[in-house]
């Protein structure tokens, strides 16, 4: 495999402030990414996509999902079943809106991902991975058994 043109393992937390984040990501993802947006269902650029490849986080390029665990929940968002590590992303209780739900955040920069909900595929985990685009870079470069092989440290 050619190698990335990511690092596997990216540089510690908190590599940039916020006026860094600002000129390196587009008006959308910043509103996602760091300000725990949330793109309008079904507009995503990367919700049918069905190509083999890696997801990296938008903002870092730290490995999170795979086209592997990719599938079509209905929901209108990307959604996964599983991630590439369990280390590779953060869970927080998130009670806006009213209800509760479970937020997702990458465990490399901190940055807004989507939200985790319990209705996954039964075969599988039965757990929904529900991202948007704007936070996810596809890199088809990368195989899905390489990053898993590998083994994002934790
Ligand atoms: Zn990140």
């Amino acid at each position: 495999m050619s190698p990335s043109a990511f690092s596997r393992r990216p540089p510690e937390r908190t590599m940039h402030s916020d006026n860094d984040w600002r000129l390196k990501l587009t008006p959308e993802q910043y509103r996602i990414l760091r300000e725990k947006g949330t793109e309008r269902a079904f507009t995503g650029a990367l919700l049918d996509e069905k190509s083999n490849g890696v997801y990296r986080c938008a903002a870092c390029g730290a490995a999170l999902f795979t086209s592997v665990e990719k599938y079509d929940s209905g929901s209108g968002w990307p959604s996964f079943w599983d991630v590439v590590d369990q280390g590779g992303v953060e869970l927080h209780d998130d009670n806006t809106l009213g209800m509760h739900r479970v937020e997702v955040t990458c465990s490399t920069c901190g940055s807004h991902l989507g939200h985790l909900f319990p209705d996954g595929p039964a075969e599988k985990t039965g757990l929904r991975y529900c991202i948007n685009s704007a936070s996810l870079a596809l890199d088809r470069d990368t195989a899905p058994d390489d990053v898993r092989a590998a083994g994002e440290p934790t």
